[in-house]
C-alpha cells in the first residue's frame, strides 16, 4: 500500500534553506547573519542584465563569484531595502562592518610586527 502525502506537506518538507554569503569583497554576512534588532538580514539575488551588473561591480569589488547564484545583502541599501531589480546599491561598507574591519587590519599589523620582530632578533648576532 503507497502512502501519500498531500502536496502543500510534501512542499513544506522538503523546502530548502538559502545559505548565501555576502558577494562584496567588504561584507561578512550570510544567511546566519543579524541586524542589531536581531532580525536575519534580507539577501537578494545578483542582477542579471549586463547593465545593471556593471554598476553593481562599483560596490562589490570583487570578481570571484556568480552572477548566476551569488548574492548581496540588503545592508548594501540605505535604507536597508532594495526597491526593485533596478535599484542600484549604493553602500559599499555598512556601518556594522567597520568594526570587523578595524579589528581584522590591527590583527594583522600585530601579525606583521611580531614576524618582523622575530625575523630582526633572529639576524642579530
Ligand atoms: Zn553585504
Amino acid at each position: 500500500m503507497l502512502f501519500r502525502l498531500p502536496v502543500f506537506l510534501c512542499c513544506t518538507v522538503f523546502t530548502k534553506m538559502v545559505r548565501w554569503f555576502c558577494s562584496s569583497a567588504l561584507c561578512f554576512n550570510n544567511h546566519n547573519s543579524l541586524h542589531d534588532k536581531g532580525k536575519p538580514i534580507k539577501a537578494y539575488r545578483l542582477p542579471r542584465n549586463p547593465q545593471v551588473q556593471a554598476e553593481y561591480r562599483n560596490i562589490l569589488k570583487n570578481s570571484g563569484f556568480s552572477w548566476k547564484n551569488g548574492h548581496i545583502c540588503a545592508e548594501h541599501w540605505q535604507n536597508g531595502v532594495r526597491m526593485d531589480t533596478n535599484d542600484l546599491p549604493n553602500v559599499a561598507v555598512s556601518s556594522s562592518q567597520v568594526d570587523g574591519h578595524r579589528i581584522k587590519y590591527e590583527n594583522a599589523l600585530k601579525a606583521v610586527n611580531a614576524a618582523t620582530n622575530v625575523s630582526a632578533k633572529q639576524r642579530e648576532p
